[in-house]
């Protein structure tokens, strides 16, 4: 039997960050991963994403090149060349990783690993002992369709493809159904969107929502909203009554928490009806010394929340402080094309009870204009009335993931919209409309 002071189940982003924060505060570590290490962040989400979504915006730029000057030959997009140069981009990001672990003191421990019991995990044929274990095995896709039917490709698959299909069908519009539809379509698929709601990307701001089809559809994303989809095989789904023929149907409705044959149950551990580990602010399990983070625990599955997470608990069990990780200010991004961010409230949720004042700004950014485009920027801010206070920022346009980010840090301070309205522009940007916005289009 082997002692630790803390065992780390799973090593993707949130997994690494709590192993390595704790070994940093001078804890013997063991974190065991029975694949790759970087998880979904890295090997199967928002790297690779954002590598293909940036391939797909080289592709809309060439088409737009000759509206600036440039004489641009016959260009084609090769699925495999992308492939390869992701394959080695992703070796070297593991490479870091694996480095960082090491240097560290982290012991890392190749292996399915199973809670034996409440202090001890099983990895293969090995015994590890600690005081407090910390599951961060993370989610994936969501099944879809009967037991019958041959498994649909998901996005994990779909990262791994050579070549591109010519038609794609993606079932859900969450984050990943929007995000890959908008992809596909910039690298020359023909893309459908099919979703049961009326719009795509349920949570965010409604205003975001429509434009976000508007963006979609001008793309030439075929978008089936209040679709009851049926599906009768990996290339043909049925929606409200009609035939749908691709060459490949990419399953997109959502994740769900990885804790089969974990032993978590058996060890006393509360798993919710999704299996996930349900968990209290702090992290804990039902279990004393087994705690959770990131996917697993199905609550906002994010990367940085999942560090965040991670490394609050090991400052609370290892230095005595008492931290959480506030949810509900969390920012967070679309990245389709272009691609969208919020933080805060939406106006739906505040809608109704007079408290708030909305200001929008809707223009043809600059760069667009002059190549003749016609999508638009977008941009909301809601305010209390009372209190002045930014209760939510929302864009959708070129950038908007990084001046989301920037204006993460005066939300999370309590920004007041004289505060934006005191702040001098950089002009010319898009940016400055944020702060250029006086009178409110409407109060709710
Ligand atoms: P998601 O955002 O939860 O979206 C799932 C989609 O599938 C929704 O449109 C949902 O519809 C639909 N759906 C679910 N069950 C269905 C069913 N039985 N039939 C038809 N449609 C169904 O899930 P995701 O896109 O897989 O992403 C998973 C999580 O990963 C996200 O919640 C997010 O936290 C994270 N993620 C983040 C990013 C990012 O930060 N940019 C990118 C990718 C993933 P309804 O809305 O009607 O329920």
């Amino acid at each position: 039997m082997r002692e630790f002071d803390l065992i780390v189940i799973g090593g993707g982003s949130g997994g690494i960050a709590c192993a390595r924060r704790a070994a940093a505060l001078g804890a013997n570590v063991a974190l065991v991963e029975m694949g790759r290490l970087g998880g979904t962040c890295v090997l199967r989400g928002c790297v690779p994403k954002k590598l293909l979504m940036y391939a797909g915006r080289i592709g809309i730029e060439l088409a737009q090149a000759g509206a600036w000057g440039w004489e641009v030959g016959a260009s084609h997009f090769d699925m495999a060349a992308w492939q390869a140069s992701k394959r080695l981009e992703l070796n070297r990001l593991e490479g870091i990783y694996e480095g960082m672990l090491q240097r560290s003191g982290v012991h890392c421990i190749r292996g399915r690993a199973r809670l034996a019991a409440a202090d001890q995990v099983q990895v293969d044929g090995e015994m590890l002992r600690a005081p407090r274990i910390v599951v961060a095995t993370g989610a994936r896709p969501h099944p879809f369709g009967d037991a019958t039917t041959r498994p649909l490709a998901t996005s994990d698959e779909l990262l791994d493809w050579s070549t591109l299909p010519r038609r794609v069908g993606i079932l859900g519009a969450g984050y990943i159904g929007v995000e890959f539809a908008s992809m596909l379509r910039a690298l020359g698929v023909d893309t459908t969107l099919i979703y049961r709601s009326d719009l795509p990307l349920r949570g965010f701001d409604r205003s975001l929502r429509e434009r976000a089809v508007t963006a979609l559809e001008s793309a030439e994303v075929r978008c089936v909203p209040n679709a009851r989809i049926e599906l009768a095989n990996t290339t043909r789904v049925d929606v409200n009554g009609e035939s749908l023929a691709f060459d490949t149907v990419v399953n997109a409705t959502g994740r769900i928490p990885n804790t089969d044959h974990l032993g978590l149950a058996q060890a006393g551990v509360e798993l919710d009806a999704r299996g996930a580990v349900v968990v209290d602010r702090f992290s804990r399990s039902r279990v004393p010394s087994v705690f959770a983070i990131g996917d697993v625990t199905d609550q906002k599955s994010l990367t940085p929340v999942a560090i965040a997470q991670g490394r609050a608990l090991v400052d609370n069990e290892f230095t005595g402080t008492a931290r959480t990780v506030d949810h509900e200010s969390v920012a967070s991004a679309v990245f389709c094309i272009p691609p969208m961010a919020s933080i805060g409230i939406t106006e739906e949720a505040v809608a109704g009870r007079g408290g708030v004042k909305v200001f929008e700004a809707e223009f043809r950014p600059m760069k667009t204009a002059f190549a003749g485009g016609t999508q638009k920027t977008y941009m909301k801010l809601l305010v209390g009335t009372r209190t002045d206070k930014i209760l939510g920022i929302h864009m959708l346009g070129d950038d908007a993931p990084e001046i989301i980010q920037s204006l993460a840090v005066a939300f999370g301070m309590g920004a007041t919209k004289a505060d934006f309205d005191r702040t001098l522009a950089v002009h010319p940007t898009a940016a400055e409309e944020f702060v250029l916005m006086r009178e409110p289009a409407r109060s709710v």
